[in-house]
């Protein structure tokens, strides 16, 4: 595995990004205590519930950024000054790795999903370290949103266990999978960067592992070694996000290099993960299909016969937000020229009343049709279980 390295991928835009250079961890010692880990995540402040902060998962995070400032508030939801403040625009990639929230996850719910999980379970972490342009977290809870770290994870956990046992066996295969019920752990997040704070990503990877009729599945855009050490004993589906790497260097801010991910599909493999890949978000643009062909040509070149045999990919094309393209205006409008394009895009009022917006119907089919199409001619081995 190649450890993230390259400063302006990982990190994103210069100005954006934080100061050092990372570098490859001593021997012995977990990533999370790296360089490279302080780089992406330089906590100085941590907003904590104070029940959250007693307990023991949340001594753990604060132990792990002992020069953190820690704040109490109420409740981790609306935290004034940090959630909701569009206006902050400057802040929008810092706030992201100097702050942490800790706090209680009260709604334990698991949603039916169908396409590409059986459930939605209800997530260690809201918000992420990263900075894609077009993420879709920052539209829900508001626009500065660092990590919030639920620190009940013992509480989501027996939840899930009662859940999983209330299915019984999966008797019908779906696209979801052939046996196992499918539950996404990280709608809301990126569960190898949370991984990076403290132990909620290895501990619902260590529940999975002893549930033979259910499967654990998160989509990461972040490769972090530590997982490695974690034994899924397959019982853990992690879904490396690709796309085009021009696409990703202007998009995906402060993410691991797509040769990275690419390279990472073996390693995770070997340490008892089933690994699959998101195409996503695809962005159309003059120049897309060659870009994609190129990259599913790479996939086909590098990765072993044994990633391939039991690869699945998510075809997913962008969905942006109104609010959300006047925000990057502020900070990132190169992202805009390609994410912004009001005469291929139609909008889509969401069930919260956001301006959501995708490609419009027959753009979308034609484009699907046609990555369809390419995945078919340069990775036939590629099985995508489902496009949208
Ligand atoms: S990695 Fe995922 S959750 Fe994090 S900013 Fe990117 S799209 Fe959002």
């Amino acid at each position: 595995m190649t450890f993230p390295s390259d400063a302006d991928a990982l990190f994103g835009l210069d100005a954006l990004g934080g100061p050092a250079a990372p570098d490859r961890p001593a021997i012995g010692t977990p990533f999370h205590a790296s360089s490279a880990a302080r780089h992406l995540l330089p906590v100085r402040t941590v907003y904590a519930e104070p029940a959250a902060a007693a307990s023991p998962r949340g001594r753990e995070v604060l132990a792990r950024f002992p020069a953190a400032e820690v704040v109490e508030v109420a409740s981790h939801w609306r935290i004034p000054g940090l959630h909701g403040n569009e206006d902050n625009v400057e802040r929008w990639v810092r706030v992201k790795g100097e702050t942490l929230v800790l706090g209680e996850r009260k709604t334990l719910t698991t949603r039916p999903n169908g396409r590409s999980a059986d459930f939605v379970a209800p997530g260690p972490s809201n918000g992420c370290a990263m900075a894609c342009a077009y993420c879709y977290v920052p539209r829900r809870k508001g626009y500065a949103n660092p990590i919030t770290v639920f620190t009940n994870i013992g509480g989501i956990i027996t939840h899930l266990g009662r859940h999983i046992a209330r299915q019984g066996r999966k008797r019908e295969p779906d696209q979801c999978d052939e046996t196992a019920w499918v539950y996404d752990i990280g709608e809301n997040g990126d569960c190898s960067v949370d991984a990076l704070i403290c132990d909620n990503t290895a501990d619902l990877v260590a529940a999975f592992r002893q549930w033979p009729t259910a499967k654990a599945s998160f989509a990461t855009k972040f490769v972090n070694p530590d997982l490695l050490a974690l034994d899924p004993r397959g019982r853990t589906r992690i879904r490396f996000s690709l796309m085009p790497a021009a696409d990703s260097r202007l998009l995906d801010l402060r993410t691991s290099p797509m040769a990275d991910r690419i390279e990472a599909a073996a390693d995770f493999l070997d340490a008892g993960y089933e690994v699959h890949f998101n195409l996503s978000p695809v962005v159309l643009r003059p120049g897309w299909r060659s870009d994609w062909s190129e990259l599913l040509r790479h996939l086909d070149d590098v990765l072993p016969h044994r990633v391939k045999q039991q690869a699945a990919a998510e075809v997913i094309m962008l969905t942006h937000n109104q609010e959300l393209h006047q925000v990057n205006l502020g900070w990132h409008p190169r992202a805009e020229d390609v994410l912004w394009q009001p005469d291929i895009q139609q909008e889509k009022r969401s069930q919260n009343g956001a301006h959501n917006v995708r490609y419009r119907n027959h753009v979308k089919a034609d484009a699907l049709g046609a990555l369809r199409g390419l995945i078919a001619a340069h990775a036939p081995w590629l099985r995508v279980r489902y496009a949208f």
